[in-house]
C-alpha cells in the first residue's frame, strides 16, 4: 500500500501514520521527523531547513522533492510506505505522481484527518515528544506515565520549538494556503478518505483501517 496521510498539524497525523505503518508492515515517511534529525546532526540540509521550520513556514519543493526521492528508492519502501507530512504543496504533489510514475506506481489512497483550528492550538501547545524514539504524548489525554519522561527511552521529553502558540497559527495558515488544494486534488482522482479527528486515538484508528482495507492496492 501507498499512503499519504493529509491533514493540519495537531490532527493526530503521525500518532495514526505510526499505526497504520505497524499494522501494514510498511514503513512511515515522516518529512517533519528527517528534517528534525538532520536539524539536530546540523547537516547541510538541516541547516538549510531550520529557519523555516522554527518559523513555521515550509521547506522550499527543490529540497523536499530529493529529500523524499531519496527516501522513497530505499529498499524497506518497495512494497508500499506511508507519507506523512508529505506532499504539502500542489507543486510537491503532481511531482510525487511523476516520481512513482516512473517506477510504474501510484498512491492507493489519501487519508485526511480533520480537525478544527482552536483545537489544533490546544492539541499541540499541550504535545511533547520523545526526542529518542519519536514517541508523541498529550498532557491532556496521552500523558506519559512518569510526567515529563518517555513511557519507552525514559528518556526526558521535550516540547518542539515550533510548537510555540504564535507558530503554531502561521502553521495553520500555511496548511490552508498551500496544502488545503490538495484535499481537491486527490478528491478529483477519487482516493481522499475524510476521517474527522475526534473520538479518540483507537476510534480513529479503526475509522482510518476500515478507510484503508476498502482502498485498492495498484
Ligand atoms: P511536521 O512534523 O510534519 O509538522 O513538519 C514540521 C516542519 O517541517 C513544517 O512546519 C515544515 O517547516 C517542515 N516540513 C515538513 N514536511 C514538509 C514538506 N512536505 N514541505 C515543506 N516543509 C515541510
Amino acid at each position: 500500500m501507498r499512503l499519504v496521510f493529509l491533514g493540519p498539524p495537531g490532527a493526530g497525523k503521525g500518532t495514526q501514520a505510526a499505526m497504520v505503518s505497524e499494522r501494514l508492515g510498511v514503513p512511515q515517511v515522516s518529512t517533519g521527523d528527517i528534517l528534525r534529525e538532520a536539524v539536530r546532526r546540523k547537516t547541510e540540509l538541516g541547516n538549510k531547513a531550520k529557519t523555516y521550520m522554527d518559523a513555521g513556514d515550509l521547506v522550499p519543493d527543490d529540497i523536499m522533492l530529493s529529500l523524499v526521492e531519496e527516501r522513497l528508492a530505499e529498499a524497506d519502501c518497495r512494497k508500499g510506505f506511508i507519507l506523512d507530512g508529505f506532499p504539502r504543496t500542489l507543486p510537491q504533489a503532481t511531482a510525487l505522481d511523476e516520481v512513482l510514475a516512473r517506477a510504474k506506481q501510484r498512491i492507493d489512497g489519501v487519508v485526511l484527518i480533520d480537525v478544527d483550528d482552536n483545537e489544533v492550538v490546544a492539541r499541540l501547545s499541550r504535545r511533547r515528544v520523545c526526542p529518542k524514539c519519536k514517541g508523541l504524548y498529550n498532557l491532556d489525554s496521552e500523558p506519559p506515565k512518569v510526567e515529563g519522561t518517555c513511557d519507552k527511552c525514559g528518556v526526558p521529553l521535550i516540547t518542539r520549538s515550533d510548537d510555540s502558540e504564535g507558530t503554531i497559527r502561521n502553521r495553520l495558515k500555511v496548511y490552508r494556503n498551500e496544502t488545503l488544494p490538495l484535499v481537491e486534488y486527490y478528491q478529483a482522482k477519487g482516493i481522499l478518505a475524510r476521517v474527522p479527528s475526534e473520538g479518540g486515538i483507537s476510534k480513529v484508528f479503526s475509522v482510518i483501517m476500515d478507510k484503508v482495507s476498502g482502498m485498492r492496492q495498484g
